[in-house]
């Protein structure tokens, strides 16, 4: 309602959506850890260690081609590589991380200075819309991930089409974002505090209440669990148990597909 975004035609939108996320950059980590109390990085880790990535690879075999989209400030992308080296032992397990905005890319770049991937060719960076990923081999991926991006793309549809056409026979592609609380009583305040204490917190920490804003009501506005499932199904994955675990009560879920 704020920024009307039903209103708007998809290139405006894209263009918002791309400045949101300009805004944001710098403060983005302050503004997550306030805004979930620090517990995002608590699903981030469980989210890599459920994925268990690199696993069944040795020294010598191949290792996992990983692929993090929307991976923003290399949050995902770092945790993928550390999980895969130190505890499946695959130092030639790869990820190239891609996000629309080259400013997100920007900060990933700089963050991947003070790790131990700096300027390794285990890492990429490719600039690119999740819907479109024409760079990228079809067939050749063992991991797609996403944390915390796919709510925000036009067509999602059509990213899972994509996100399908790149993964191998037998690769997952898994999702990590915001769902739908499952109790109504939590769900009630929980509401409350995202609807108004996230947009006040942005304007205090970050002097920008209209990009959390317009984040709360992605949110809200993203298909809840079963929906969500039904997408990925639809795009001709195959889903695992009934498709999604509920992290914190529903505040986030993690989806998973896997290529027939
Ligand atoms: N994955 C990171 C994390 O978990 O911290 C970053 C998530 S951030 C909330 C969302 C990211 O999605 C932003 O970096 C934004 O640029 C990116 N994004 C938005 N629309 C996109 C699109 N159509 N294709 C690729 N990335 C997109």
């Amino acid at each position: 309602t704020h920024f009307g975004f039903e209103t708007v035609p998809e290139a405006e939108k894209e263009s918002r959506v791309a400045g949101v996320f300009s805004n944001v950059a710098a403060s983005y980590d302050t503004m997550n850890d306030f805004m979930s109390l620090g517990i995002h990085r608590l699903w981030k880790d469980h989210f890599v260690r459920s994925l268990n990535p690199g696993s069944s690879s040795t020294v010598d075999s191949p290792g996992w081609k990983m692929l993090d989209i929307a991976g923003g400030t290399g949050d995902i992308a770092f945790r993928l590589l550390d999980h895969a080296t130190d505890i499946n032992n695959s130092p030639s397990s790869t990820i190239i991380i891609s996000d629309i905005n080259p400013s997100m890319l920007a900060e990933g770049k700089k963050r991947s200075l003070a790790t131990s991937y700096a300027n390794s060719p285990r890492l990429s960076f490719l600039v690119a819309n999740a819907e479109d990923l024409n760079t990228i081999e079809s067939n050749s991926v063992d991991l797609y991930t996403v944390a915390f991006g796919i709510r925000n793309f036009t067509n999602k549809e059509k990213a899972l089409r994509e996100a399908y056409r790149v993964l191998k026979p037998g690769g997952v592609f898994a999702c990590l974002e915001f769902s739908g609380v499952t109790n109504s009583l939590f769900d009630a305040v929980y509401k409350r505090w995202s609807f108004s204490a996230i947009p006040l917190i942005g304007q205090l920490v970050a002097g920008d209440r209209a990009s959390y804003q317009y984040l709360v009501e992605s949110i809200e506005k993203f298909p809840k669990q079963e929906e969500f499932r039904d997408m990925i199904k639809d795009a001709g994955f195959m889903v695992p148990g009934k498709g999604w675990e509920d992290l914190t009560g529903g505040i986030a879920a993690i989806h998973k597909g896997i290529k027939p």
